[in-house]
């Protein structure tokens, strides 16, 4: 079995030198759905996976813009689109400097199994550009979103490619991409996700992915007859995700230890509550501060520069911040502090060697391809909502969002389950293929 999956890894590095977080993916994914195609003839034979680690579409182009100061910038853009066989493609933006081809092959990568497992009719994508909207004002950032639009319109569409949020692409960067989208197609469609309530969007969207981690992470608590009441919890990250995640946990009656950005990490050895968190958010989302501005409003908390906060004791861990941010010293950490559970928020945030130890130790784990799903899940029931020009109550989404996060987690039973422990990683990537593999079996070689 190692050396058909040396085999396949060797050819696929081959066609995708220098693109290493796109290999982590496809490795990860290889090592666990090599050995179920191995056993189904319908599978066996048919190149499905080597299809589908090549993207249909790579488009990648020059975003020009002007700045304040009436210099020209030029930053480079991206769409991959990367499996169309379930759906339309559908995945986020990302704006981050160090965004570049491998990181968004390996996000639209995921994205394929991510989208099957919500159970929606949603392909596989994801694009975004190098430009950093920190320390930009508004009127640059609508600028980017302009010029970059101006040329992604060609390419997207509400049938075709809908795509929605990442890391630097929040509330305001949707507005401005919709806004030019609308302008140059003279069309009012669902083409985005993610839109502002009074337009389109759906509400629970933003909650969506943070609470649906939690809803996951609850899930596989209770499978171990236990719940999230008095646990310790520590996340990183301090954006969407990270925000919502600690919400939901706050409101199980978890208590939220840490928070973190770029520059380290906040210990609130109290705990983070509601009114807490509420000041976070204004600091993040409406004053774009630093993190540590918390220790303003309230002292009695630490700041770790430039560290992570896998070092405080937790029960359970949840990463919401970005890839590879939880490497196998952290994973060793975490255990050692008796950690018992690790669920992301982000896209692959743990390391190779951290999730290797995770499974060694029988930790309770999900890859974020299953647990972050709840953010496109939601997405995916804005399109819905958009096309029959209706919208659903806060309750109907959050009980849509559940159940499906519910789903997800007894999908990964069905395919994951060993004796005395349930391997999220394999089952979320065998239940993530089956789906797409027998869709494009069905549609030919194409
Ligand atoms: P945001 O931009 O809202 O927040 C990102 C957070 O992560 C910020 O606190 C940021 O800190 C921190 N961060 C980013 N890069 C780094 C880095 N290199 N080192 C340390 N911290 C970093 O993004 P989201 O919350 O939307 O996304 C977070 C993660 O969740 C990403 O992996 C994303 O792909 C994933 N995800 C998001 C979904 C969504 O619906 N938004 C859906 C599914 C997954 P700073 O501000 O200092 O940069």
């Amino acid at each position: 079995m190692d050396k058909i999956i040396k085999q396949f890894l060797a050819e696929v590095n081959q066609r995708n030198q220098n693109e290493p977080e796109f290999m982590q993916a496809v490795t990860e994914v290889a090592e666990t759905v090599i050995p179920y195609i191995v056993k189904k003839d319908i599978y066996y034979g048919q190149n499905i996976l080597l299809r589908m680690v090549e993207p249909e579409r790579v488009v990648s182009f020059r975003v020009a813009w002007i700045n304040d100061k009436e210099e020209i910038e030029v930053n480079r853009g991206y769409r991959i689109e990367m499996n169309s066989a379930i759906g339309p493609y559908k995945g986020g933006l990302r704006f981050h400097p160090s965004v570049n081809l491998s990181i968004l092959k390996f996000l639209a990568f995921e994205q394929i199994f991510k989208n099957s497992l919500t159970t929606l009719p949603m392909g596989g994508g994801k694009g975004g550009s190098d430009f950093d909207p920190k320390g930009k004002t508004d009127t640059e950032v609508m600028r980017f979103c302009q010029s970059f639009m101006t040329e992604l319109f060609r390419h997207i569409g509400p049938n075709r490619d809908i795509p929605a949020g990442d890391i630097g692409v929040g509330s305001r960067e949707i507005g401005y991409l919709f806004g030019q989208y609308k302008r140059l197609k003279n069309e009012f469609t669902g083409v985005l996700t993610g839109k502002g309530i009074s337009w389109g969007g759906s509400l629970i969207r933003p909650e969506a992915t943070g609470y649906g981690v939690v809803y996951f992470i609850q899930k596989m608590l209770e499978h171990q007859g236990e719940g999230f009441k008095g646990k310790k919890v520590v996340i990183s990250g301090s954006g969407n995700v990270a925000q919502y995640a600690a919400e939901k946990v706050i409101q199980l009656g978890g208590t939220v230890l840490t928070l973190s950005d770029s520059s380290g990490y906040i210990y609130d050895k109290a705990g983070i509550d509601q009114e807490k968190l509420s000041h976070i958010m204004e600091l993040k989302n409406k004053r774009r501060a630093r993190v540590n501005v918390y220790l303003k409003k309230y002292p009695k908390a630490e700041f770790f520069q430039n560290s992570k906060p896998w070092e405080v004791a937790c029960d359970i861990a949840i990463p919401c911040a970005t890839q590879n941010e939880l490497e196998e010293k952290d994973a060793d950490l975490l255990i050692k502090n008796n950690c018992r559970c690790v669920g992301e928020g982000a896209n692959m945030p743990s390391s190779p060697g951290a999730i290797n130890r995770f499974t060694m130790h029988k930790i309770l784990y999900a890859p974020g391809k299953a647990s972050n799903a709840g953010g496109v899940a939601v997405s995916g029931l804005e399109m819905a909502q958009n096309s029959l020009r209706y919208n659903w109550t806060r309750e109907e989404v959050d009980d849509k969002l559940k159940s499906i996060m519910g789903d997800i987690h007894q999908s990964c039973l069905d395919y994951g389950k060993e004796k005395n422990y349930v391997n999220y990683v394999k089952g979320a990537n065998i239940a993530g293929f089956v789906k797409v593999a027998d869709a494009m079996l069905a549609q030919g070689v194409v």
